[in-house]
């Protein structure tokens, strides 16, 4: 039996030195050891009544798994892990752990929470690198669906179809498919290898995937549904449009929103020295935002070659919706955060490019609709930031192109589909929608978690017809 491990610590999981990394875009987090792993392991009580498990939105059978990589039997905790959940090499580096499992994690009372995710992470890749199992492609049940997007809530969909005899084709507005675990997550956090191989282990089960295919442009749901023979649809969009602040100077040259930012790095590959992609490379870059886009956006910007840059935020840190880890990485990695400040105007040059970011300073107030406390200026506090970039990471909500072109597909005033009580079911027979589509801008845990929950409703819908 292995020996507790009673350290009130998580095992340190080794990273790349701050100076070093914060000028490449290799993965900053460099995993567990087997040797770390099974020490991490066994900090884990093996609670009965398994708070964890209650924690993870996919239901993990957390204390099972922590067993088996205890006991060095590590092809068992994948076995474990993918009853479940089937991108833990993805949920292991990008859940928010904090807030989820290892938030209700008993070790976490009097000292620190069980290292789940980064155990799961350690699970996932020791897999890839040490099985040789091949996915068997099941036998045709000679039914078809439509999956509209490729991020993780239609990833997991068309997998769990698949895996059910459905002949299903994934169509992916971009020439890459993935979603935001490709286009927005960078290198440095979840290596476009990783998500790869998810997308190949899919075509092994005899998924299509099309890319550049616009639902809504080159194609309509209806047209898929009754002129190509898909009996459902299931639409996993996402919410790709990005807000911006209103403010005046905001249409200067040297503006841009974070997605277009990451998207230009990412899918486009500027981050590779090889590629010559327009992307704006910048002296001095002020990023606005506190959430998990500002930060992956900040870390590029200095990963491009920016000798400074700030996070303009309006309430403290302690309000900031961004992962404790990212907040810290980028702290280490030398970004400058100005928190309790707004930005009320991009300055200009002569040529109609930005030349600074004027801010007024805020205090917390009375606690929004949101119970998070009301940021309010602080009469004549302005002041200018030196800097020739500005990056809105404000917010996305769903893109309107599906719902505009598919009768009958109603949303709400935040622009997310409408579903059921069961949650996936929209109001259009026969289509169904998960992940940010429906929820707006939210997890990759939870869009899967949707995604499996429609592949469900799906199969049971084409059986009962
Ligand atoms: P998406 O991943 O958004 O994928 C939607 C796909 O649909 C896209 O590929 C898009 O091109 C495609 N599409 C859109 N319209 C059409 C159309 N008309 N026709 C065909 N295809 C279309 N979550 C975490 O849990 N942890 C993190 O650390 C984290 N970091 C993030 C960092 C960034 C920069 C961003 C932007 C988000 C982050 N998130 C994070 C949120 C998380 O990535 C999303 O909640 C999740 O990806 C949503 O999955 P999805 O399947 O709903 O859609
Ligand atoms: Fe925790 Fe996410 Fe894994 Fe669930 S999927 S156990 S929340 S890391
Ligand atoms: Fe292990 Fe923590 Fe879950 Fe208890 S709550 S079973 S200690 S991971």
């Amino acid at each position: 039996m292995t020996k507790r491990n009673m350290t009130p610590v998580k095992t340190p999981m080794p990273n790349q030195d701050p100076k070093v990394r914060s000028r490449n875009f290799e993965e900053v987090a460099l995993g567990y050891t087997e040797e770390m792993a099974r020490q991490e392991a066994a900090r884990c009580l093996g609670c009965k009544n398994h708070p964890c498990v209650a924690g993870c939105p996919v239901n993990v059978r957390i204390p099972e798994f922590v067993a088996k990589v205890a006991e060095g039997d590590y092809e068992a905790a994948w076995q474990i892990i993918t009853d479940t959940n089937a991108l833990p090499a993805i949920s292991g580096r990008v859940c928010p752990q904090e807030s989820q499992c290892e938030a209700k994690c008993v070790r976490g009372i009097k000292g620190e929470p069980v290292g789940i995710g980064r155990l799961e992470r350690f699970v996932a890749d020791w897999h890839r690198t040490h099985s040789q199992d091949h996915v068997e492609r099941p036998a045709s049940n000679g039914h078809r669906v439509a999956v509209v997007g490729s991020g993780p809530s239609s990833l997991t969909c068309a997998s769990d179809l698949a895996k059910l005899g459905y002949e299903v084709t994934i169509f992916e507005a971009f020439h890459t498919a993935g979603g935001v675990l490709v286009y927005g997550i960078p290198e440095f956090r979840l290596p476009k290898s990783i998500v790869q191989g998810e997308v190949d282990r899919l075509a092994e089960l005899g998924v299509e995937v099309m890319t550049d295919m616009v639902i809504g442009k080159v194609l309509s749901i209806d047209e898929l549904m009754d002129e190509m023979g898909y009996e459902a649809v299931f639409i996993g969009t996402g919410a790709g449009l990005p807000r911006f602040m209103n403010i005046p100077g905001e249409g200067l040259a040297g503006v841009c929103s974070a997605n277009e930012y990451l998207t230009r790095i990412n899918l486009m590959k500027a981050y590779l020295d090889e590629y010559d992609t327009p992307v704006l490379k910048s002296r001095a870059v002020a990023v606005v935002g506190g959430g998990n886009v500002a930060m992956d956006a900040c870390r590029c910007a200095q990963r491009l070659g920016a000798e400074q840059v700030y996070i303009v935020y309006r309430r403290s840190r302690e309000e900031m919706p961004a992962r404790n880890e990212e907040i810290e990485h980028a702290e280490e990695e030398g970004i400058e955060f100005k928190l309790l400040c707004n930005p009320v105007e991009v300055l200009g040059d002569d040529h109609g490019h930005v030349s600074g970011l004027k801010c007024i300073r805020m205090e917390l107030g009375e606690p929004d609709e949101s119970g998070r406390r009301r940021p309010v200026e602080v009469p004549g506090s302005e002041f200018v930031l030196d800097v020739d970039t500005v990056i809105m990471a404000l917010g996305t909500s769903p893109n309107p192109l599906i719902r505009s072109t598919t009768p009958g597909l109603e949303a709400n005033r935040r622009g997310c589909l409408v579903v059921g009580e069961d949650g996936v079911s929209t109001t259009r027979e026969g289509v169904f929608a998960g992940g940010d589509a429906v929820t707006g801008a939210a997890t990759v845990i939870l869009a899967m978690g949707a995604g499996k929950k429609a592949a469900a409703a799906i199969d049971q819908y084409i059986r009962s017809k």
